[in-house]
């Protein structure tokens, strides 16, 4: 029997994931929509053909609705209320980042998992899906280059909205390196700097753009991770992980190769939805399927937590433009972390 969904937001991206669970993968069907855009919440059920009931808020949703699990791609401010709704109800959740906009939100949501006694959360980073990332962590793990030294990465943009700020550069752009990289090297952050190179001219006044964040893990890895938003040319991904006896690099997406006026190469994406569709789909795919098995696989609400209290600790270098510190609190046993012993 299918999953039953509701979907709580239905912007861009709740769409984009109502699409791929209508058309392209199996075993979810969507039964309830909300959204504070009452009006495209209700264009989505006539676009998509869903067999759906509109509910005002998502706990009108979640109290009336025929709902196994709940996919939270609503604002961000909103996410955290909605995942401790849907906990309490004891639904799954499947929560795009941020999983709450601050580390404490975070906790209270690791706090309300841990009483119910089970994971029902999986927060939406995925690139852990993306089969170039995949191919590195294997690699990684395998040993294939010793020990991991350094990461370099980027992740450019053609240009970025009028309303994009310095700190979005981290907290909406970075976000997805600082969720990958850390569990790329099954490691823990220790501290962060960023530092400003000279600024493009492409860039809007009230913005910094390139920037370049230093970051160091428990185990001494050092990462350069470069955010450029306004880079013209493409949307562009890079990691490379220099080890001890070699280097690993994450594949360019897969384009035809073309020879013309004299010039050979390909094609550079420019959309970031493009880039990463199919790691979108096993997310869900496996969010569904998981479920089905009785156990999410999937990024945590502890992950959420790793990428808030990292992302606060790079707002605070921006503005300090000092080495800042990365301090986690103990990780729960519901995660992998050892056990509390008892006194
Ligand atoms: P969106 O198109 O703006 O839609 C989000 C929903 O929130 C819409 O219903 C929108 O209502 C509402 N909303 C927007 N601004 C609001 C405000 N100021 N106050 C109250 N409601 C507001 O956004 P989206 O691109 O779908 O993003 C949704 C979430 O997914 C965000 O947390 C985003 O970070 C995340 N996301 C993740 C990825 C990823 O790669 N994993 C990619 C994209 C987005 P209106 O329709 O009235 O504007």
């Amino acid at each position: 029997m299918a999953l039953k969904i509701g979907v709580i937001g239905t912007g861009a991206i709740g769409r984009d994931h109502i699409r791929r669970i209508t058309s392209n993968l199996s075993g979810g069907q969507i039964t309830a929509v909300t959204d504070v855009n009452e009006t495209a919440a209700k264009a989505v059920i006539d676009e998509y053909g869903l067999q759906a009931t509109f509910y005002v808020n998502d706990q009108e949703l979640l109290e009336k609705g025929d709902v196994d699990a709940v996919l939270i791609t609503s604002w961000g401010p909103a996410h955290e209320q909605s995942v401790l709704a849907a906990i309490e109800a004891g639904k799954y959740v499947f929560c795009e980042k941020p999983l709450a906009t601050t580390a404490e939100g975070c906790r209270r949501i690791i706090d309300a998992e841990i009483k119910h006694g089970k994971r029902l959360v999986q927060v939406g980073f995925m690139r852990r899906y993306d089969s170039g990332y995949v191919q590195l962590k294997q690699a990684i793990d395998e040993q294939v280059i010793g020990e991991p030294l350094m990461i370099r990465c980027a992740h450019r943009n053609p240009e970025s909205a009028p309303t994009y700020t310095s700190d979005m550069a981290i907290t909406d752009t970075l976000i997805h390196e600082i969720d990958v990289l850390h569990w790329l090297l099954n490691d823990d952050y220790k501290s962060v700097q960023v530092s400003y190179p000279r600024k493009t001219r492409h860039a809007l006044s009230h913005m910094r753009d390139p920037q370049v964040v230093l970051l160091e893990t428990n185990g001494g890895v050092l990462i350069t991770a470069e955010i450029f938003v306004n880079c013209r040319y493409g949307y562009d991904i890079q990691c490379e992980v220099i080890g001890e006896d070699g280097i690993v690099k994450l594949p360019e997406p897969s384009s035809i190769s073309i020879r013309k006026e004299a010039m050979f190469g390909t094609r550079i994406l420019m959309d970031w939805k493009d880039r990463f569709i199919e790691a979108y789909d096993r997310e869900i795919q496996d969010f569904i399927d998981s479920i089905g098995r009785g156990e999410l696989q999937g990024p945590t609400a502890w992950d959420g937590y790793i990428a808030a209290v990292t992302a606060d600790a790079c707002v605070k270098a921006q503005e300090s433009g000092e080495r800042e510190e990365i301090v986690f609190t103990e990780k729960p046993a519901l995660y992998g972390g050892q056990p509390v012993s008892q006194a």
